[in-house]
C-alpha cells in the first residue's frame, strides 16, 4: 500500500484546519444575524415579516450545509492522524492531492470513482 508523502498529508491537514476556522466562523457570523433579526422589535408588516423568515431559513440552511461539511471535514482529519487517509480503498495507489482538497472525504481515485460510477 503506498501512501500519500507526509508533506502532502500536512499540506491537507493545514488546509481542511484553514476551511474548519473559516466555516466556524460563517456558522457565527449566520448565528450571530438570525440573533440579531430575532431581536428587532420594530412592527413590520406582513409582507416584510415572510421576507424575513425567508431570509432566516436561507441562513439556516447555509448553517447545516457548513455543520455537513466541518463534520466531514472532522472525518477527514481523523482518518489522517490514523494514517489510513489518502488512499484509494478500490485499488490501493494514493487519491490524487487536487482530488483530496476538492473533497475530502474521497475514499476511490478518479480511475475507481469513474469505474464505479459506469457501474452504476
Ligand atoms: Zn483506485
Amino acid at each position: 500500500m503506498t501512501t500519500l508523502p507526509t508533506t502532502d498529508l500536512q499540506e491537507i491537514a493545514q488546509k481542511l484546519k484553514a476551511r474548519q476556522q473559516e466555516l466556524l466562523h460563517e456558522i457565527a457570523t449566520a448565528e450571530a444575524d438570525i440573533e440579531a433579526a430575532a431581536q428587532t422589535q420594530e412592527a413590520l408588516d406582513p409582507e416584510e415579516l415572510a421576507q424575513r423568515q425567508e431570509a432566516k431559513e436561507v441562513r439556516l440552511g447555509e448553517i447545516a450545509r457548513d455543520r455537513n461539511e466541518l463534520a466531514s471535514i472532522g472525518r477527514a482529519l481523523a482518518r489522517i492522524e490514523a494514517g489510513d487517509y489518502g488512499v484509494c480503498v478500490a485499488c490501493g495507489k494514493p487519491i490524487a492531492k487536487e482530488r483530496l482538497l476538492a473533497r475530502p472525504e474521497s475514499t476511490h481515485c478518479i480511475a475507481c470513482k469513474a469505474e464505479l460510477e459506469a457501474q452504476a
